[in-house]
């Protein structure tokens, strides 16, 4: 809690058990939410938000703030950055607002800060909307953003959209295209996601408390409900777990890719992955383009469905470097969602690989990650102090009973007694009512 010098509160921060230890685990990309407070919510509220090994958007912390300042800012990342054991996330994705750019920068200078683009274009009719042609225009925006492949591409489409349109002068244009390398797909191809990118026109990033609250919710009712959506998300991921580790998904062709990746992903992500092995048979050329050493640059030719039923073919570049286990795509599919995509698979496929090399299968998506990595959480801390590493140790003891209690019903009756043993001892001692809140 952050206090005035008269002792009044201004910001609060409070990240419960269950986020901090998700957090230990899925560290790379995280989306702040500052919406409620930029629309003038009842509840002025700051949401971290991350996503987990199946793809579910999971809460890392809530802040309360006492406005939209840059001081507000500092003081609620500060103390999630404390909570969350220094670690910096790889990936901060934010809507576009200067405030909150500064007080980034200044507390994680060393993340990559890239605006959601979906909130770009949501703002598209209140900027645009008083425009002459606003259709064509809205038209000629969309064509520009999410079907370039390189920079050249972009940068001509806009040059001629601004010519074509006289929109040369228009204050949200100028000011987006000075923000582009933080926003445009085609600037963003070597920042990690995890498929939260929204690179593509149908993708948005859904707030987490948006069933919960609306305009006027004022801060009682929403503290019930906060409990609520949290559970409910747990709910979700238990189940999305079992489900992951009981039964092996159908396979719907003879590709050695999705055998493969069918006994590691989680159901969700094996079925996003799933799609880009089926589209394969949507490419129907890969070519050799270019050679230099061991780098062989292809070309593969992709039959794609565009607006109105539309059938275009698009051509996509895929570097491949054998001796590296190397392929990389030029829609970076990758790097936006975390899993190879269907052009990278036809020049495997194309060079006779079987398997997908071990560096394109990232551990944060495989269905056993929770046990395969224990969270190392004294690495990377900058701020480690005397709570912490309790807090680490606890969590590492705590860990190990969960994975050896499930082996058997005895294991897990012996491990539940002593949970529930150690826990009544624990609130012996309790002094402060509101553990949780820091
Ligand atoms: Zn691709």
């Amino acid at each position: 809690m952050d206090l005035n010098d008269e002792g009044q509160l201004r910001n609060v921060f409070w990240i419960d058990a269950r986020s901090r230890a998700a957090y230990a685990y899925f560290v790379d990309v995280i989306y702040i939410d500052n919406s409620y407070l930029s629309n003038k919510y009842e509840i002025p509220l700051v949401a971290f938000v991350g996503t987990n090994h199946h793809g579910q958007s999971m809460l890392l912390g809530c802040g309360l703030l006492a406005g939209q300042t840059k001081a507000s800012y500092v003081w609620v990342f500060k103390a999630w950055l404390t909570c969350s054991l220094g670690r910096f996330p790889q990936t901060i994705i934010t809507e576009r607002c200067k405030v909150l750019e500064t007080a980034i920068n200044e507390v994680f200078p060393r993340s990559l800060h890239r605006f959601a683009l979906s909130h770009i274009m949501r703002k598209v009719p209140e900027k645009l909307g008083g425009l002459h042609n606003y259709d064509v225009i809205r038209k000629a925006l969309f064509k520009t953003i999410y079907e370039g492949l390189k920079p050249f591409d972009f940068e001509a489409a806009w040059r001629v959209m601004i010519q074509r349109f006289g929109v040369g002068d228009h204050e949200w244009l100028c000011s987006l295209y000075n923000d582009r390398a933080k926003w445009a797909p085609v600037y963003l191809k070597d920042t990690f996601f995890a498929g939260m990118a929204t690179a593509r026109s149908n993708e948005t990033l859904t707030a987490f408390f948006d069933k919960y609250v609306h305009k006027q919710t004022p801060l009682k009712e929403f503290l019930d409900k906060y409990e609520l959506a949290l559970q409910k998300k747990f709910k979700e991921e238990a189940l999305a777990d079992m489900e992951s580790r009981s039964s092996n998904p159908e396979l719907k062709t003879r590709c050695s890719f999705e055998l493969q990746l069918s006994k590691v992903y989680t159901r969700e992500i094996f079925k996003r992955f799933q799609l880009e092995v089926e589209e394969m048979y949507s490419c129907f050329s890969t070519t050799q383009l270019h050679v230099d050493g061991q780098v062989v640059i292809f070309l593969v030719k992709e039959r794609v469905l565009e607006e109105g039923n539309r059938r275009e073919i698009r051509d996509y570049e895929v570097l491949y470097n054998r001796t590296a286990a190397e392929v990389r795509c030029i829609c970076s599919c990758f790097n936006f969602y975390g899993y190879l995509c269907r052009h990278a698979l036809c020049v495997l496929n194309f060079n006779g690989v079987e398997e997908i090399p071990s560096k394109y299968i990232l551990s944060r998506w495989k269905k056993d990650y929770k046990r395969l990595c224990a969270p190392d959480v004294e690495s990377n801390s900058t701020e480690s102090t005397e709570q912490v590493q309790w807090y680490s140790q606890l969590y590492r003891s705590a860990l190990q009973v969960v994975e050896e209690g499930v082996i058997s019903l005895d294991h897990y009756k012996v491990a539940l007694n002593a949970f529930e043993e150690s826990l009544s001892r624990v609130h012996h001692i309790e002094e402060k009512p509101n553990k949780n809140l820091l």
